[in-house]
């Protein structure tokens, strides 16, 4: 039987995390491997500076003191009886749509098992929905996932909207934009503070967009792609290369300046 990895960002005792594993239970050996408290927005962090340990609270069920990409190594890097088969994040509590994928612990579990070479998926719920509906729709395709596989250094960004969703639609990112990016304050001793984060959303047009579908009621799916290189600038910035390269070459063939002249007579 498959060995199945499933993982957070909300914290091991989140109701998500036990709807996913459930969920997933049919289709392997489902191990939860999630941090022991909540990690939301900790984004892809590692921990390197001080042991992890892994602390069981059930029956193939850790919790661990790190973040949602500690766990996804644990979990394929030897921790596990085996290599997993599948990695599924989530269910988050909250959407991660558009340009929110690149803070979300839950989506950079799923990206953390994609470089790791195992499929992965994250799986996140809009406030007001139900947790056992976006449960079905992970296992629907987490099963599509098992049999077909993946392309490389792709994984899937899965959305589900509040309310018995329409169907299921492949839509492209979103982009959010920050209207009112940070809020200031002042506090009772006069100093001047920040909140990150407040204001509602707003986002460009939603057109094949995965904000755009669950606006209108639909799961979105986004196959999200690992190698992060823009190959059209690459191709389109080879004037650039060849006169930044030529810059470096001309200035560090310039002789050297003159070393200063010894300094005599002082005594
Ligand atoms: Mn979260």
């Amino acid at each position: 039987m498959a060995v199945l990895l499933v993982t957070n960002d909300d914290g091991v005792h989140a109701a998500g995390l036990a709807a996913l594993a459930e969920a997933l239970d049919p289709l392997g050996e489902v191990w939860v491997l999630a941090p022991e408290r909540e990690q939301s927005a900790c984004g892809h962090a590692l921990t390197l500076h001080r042991p992890l340990r892994p602390h069981q609270v059930g029956e193939r069920r850790f919790s661990v003191n790190g973040t949602p990409s500690d766990c996804v190594n644990l979990g394929v890097l030897g921790f596990l009886p085996e290599r997993p088969a599948l990695i599924a994040s989530g269910i988050n509590h909250g959407s991660n749509l558009g340009d929110d994928v690149t803070y979300s612990g839950t989506v950079s579990a799923a990206m953390e098992g994609t470089l790791l070479g195992v499929p992965s998926l994250a799986v996140s719920l809009m406030d007001g929905g139900e947790v056992a509906t976006a449960a079905r729709v992970a296992r629907l395709i987490a099963m599509r996932v098992l049999v077909e596989g993946l392309p490389a250094k792709t994984l899937l960004n899965v959305n589900v909207p509040a309310g018995a969703p329409r169907g299921l639609r492949f839509a492209r990112l979103g982009h959010r934009v920050y209207s009112e990016k940070i809020v200031e304050q002042v506090d009772p001793r006069g100093r001047t503070h920040y909140w990150l984060g407040a204001g509602p959303p707003e986002w460009e047009a939603l057109d094949d967009t995965d904000m755009g579908a669950v606006h209108e009621g639909f799961v979105a799916i986004t196959p999200l792609h690992l190698d992060l290189t823009n190959h059209r600038a690459l191709a389109m910035m080879g004037d650039w290369s060849s006169a930044l390269d030529g810059q470096w070459r001309r200035e560090s063939t310039r002789p050297a300046a003159r070393p200063a002249p010894k300094r005599r007579g002082r005594r």
